[in-house]
């Protein structure tokens, strides 16, 4: 094991310290332990102590302290972090590490350390793009016209292009809105619950989603989905633009709260976990701080959702050996590894076969793949040989991001295993049962 980065407090550090709220206290529960750094996938693949979680909350420290710079390599070593929180779930001091790192992603997109083409296009993409589900809409219809196009051939023949349209899903015809009138179920309403579209999901997902409200409407849940819902604005918190994603937060919490459930299901846990922590994000707003922390008691990822219901057994046999991965902000985020089984154990037939490293990031993390491709690319690998090595016929997760990372992994080696959201099984598990098979 590498030895932990030695740093100096000055007294200017300490007073820095001293004047510092609870965000800089957390970053002084670190005791060095190491405990954390077998379970971190940059650490894992470099073995450099600056890609651990110890080496990283020492740098912050450091930047803190006025010891060292927002230096391009320090940026560096900030960037390569997948935000995956797997670190924060082995520590026994309780560091907070995805705050520590949303906070320090902020610090430097707000002095301006990203190159400026990125920052252009990511500010672009946060500020003008995310938050607006009908330019989301008008953009993909154009991705789908390209995909179908012959300048789609010409990209598979230039090395970067290619790279970015590989983790491209073949785009479906059909999007999930988000609509004024409820999903109502067949008999007695058990339960009122809004639905998060959010931005990927309903685009690229249709089918997923589609799939989430049969499942919950047969279990006598109205659903809604309010049409004033926006992003959840996780990828912008990961992006360090802190600001817009309050912003959205708002939206997303009147949206809800005005729509009267008593649930608000997640069907993405990136979305789930960005969403549970509106309470933290928003801690100093006086009009919004209780508004938010309601909101975030009422957020439940769909697995942990349904878990927890007297659940309709679903009788539809699906004869599948099915693999299945932990989305990183469902397993570490929101520590959520034993519903999604349950789920599946509960689906007749179906053979739950783990796989090994199950809960180690897929490299998929946002926007990171584009990002940071090659450490996006190595973990992928490395997912899509654990997924081969069970012999599954099936791979299913919780997330958008891991289901497309699966998906374009698995098409680069030529396997036809089947990558899906674990309510598309249940579902088809309650189909074939309507279907008396
Ligand atoms: S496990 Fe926690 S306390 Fe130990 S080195 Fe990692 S972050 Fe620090
Ligand atoms: S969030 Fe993930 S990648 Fe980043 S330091 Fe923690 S374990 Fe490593």
């Amino acid at each position: 094991m590498a030895s932990p980065i030695r740093v100096k407090v000055g007294s200017q550090g300490l007073a820095t310290l001293q004047s510092a709220g609870a965000k800089d206290a957390d970053l002084y529960k670190c005791v060095h332990c190491g405990l954390c750094l077998n379970v971190c996938p940059t650490y894992l693949e470099t073995g450099l102590e600056t890609e651990s979680p110890r080496g990283r909350i020492a740098l912050m420290k450091a930047v803190r302290e006025s010891r060292v710079g927002l230096t391009p390599r320090v940026v560096g070593h900030m960037e390569l972090c997948l935000q995956c929180r797997a670190c924060e779930a082995v520590c026994p001091s309780g560091v907070p590490f995805g705050r520590l790192m949303e906070a320090t992603r902020e610090q430097i997109a707000g002095q301006g350390r990203v190159p400026l083409v990125r920052r252009v296009v990511l500010g672009l993409v946060f500020r003008h793009v995310l938050p607006y589900p009908r330019r989301l809409r008008f953009l993909t219809k154009l991705l789908r016209l390209y995909q179908r196009s012959p300048l789609w051939w010409l990209g598979q023949r230039l090395p970067g292009l290619k790279r970015l349209q590989s983790q491209l899903p073949p785009l479906a015809p059909t999007f999930f809105r988000p609509r004024t009138e409820p999903f109502q179920p067949e008999g007695l309403v058990r339960m009122r619950v809004g639905l998060l579209s959010g931005c990927v999901m309903p685009l690229a997902q249709a089918a997923t989603m589609e799939a989430a409200v049969r499942v919950l409407t047969r279990n006598g849940c109205q659903v809604v989905v309010p049409l004033a819902q926006t992003c959840c604005g996780a990828l912008n918190l990961h992006g360090g633009d802190g600001v817009q994603t309050r912003r959205m937060a708002r939206l997303n919490i009147d949206a809800f709260l005005d729509a009267g459930v008593d649930a608000v299901v997640v069907a993405s846990a990136g979305c789930g976990s960005a969403m549970k922590e509106y309470g933290y994000l928003l801690r100093d707003d006086p009009a919004y701080a209780d508004k938010a922390k309601c909101l975030s008691a009422l957020v439940v990822d769909i697995t942990e959702f349904l878990a927890r219901l007297p659940l309709v057994a679903p009788q539809g046999r699906l004869p599948l050996r099915v693999t299945y991965q932990d989305p990183c902000h469902l397993a570490h985020a929101q520590r959520v590894t034993a519903a999604p089984r349950q789920l599946l154990r509960s689906i007749p037939g179906l053979e739950l076969v783990e796989m090994e490293n199950a809960s180690r990031c897929c490299g998929a993390a946002g926007l990171y793949s584009a990002l940071q491709p090659q450490m996006s690319r190595q973990l992928g690998e490395h997912k899509v040989e654990s997924v081969l090595a069970t012999g599954a016929q099936v791979v299913a997760t919780a997330n958008p991001g891991c289901m497309m990372q699966l998906q374009a992994g698995l098409r680069r080696v030529g396997s036809p295993i089947r990558v899906c959201h674990v309510v598309e099984l249940l579902d088809e598990a309650y189909l074939q049962d309507a279907q008396g098979q």
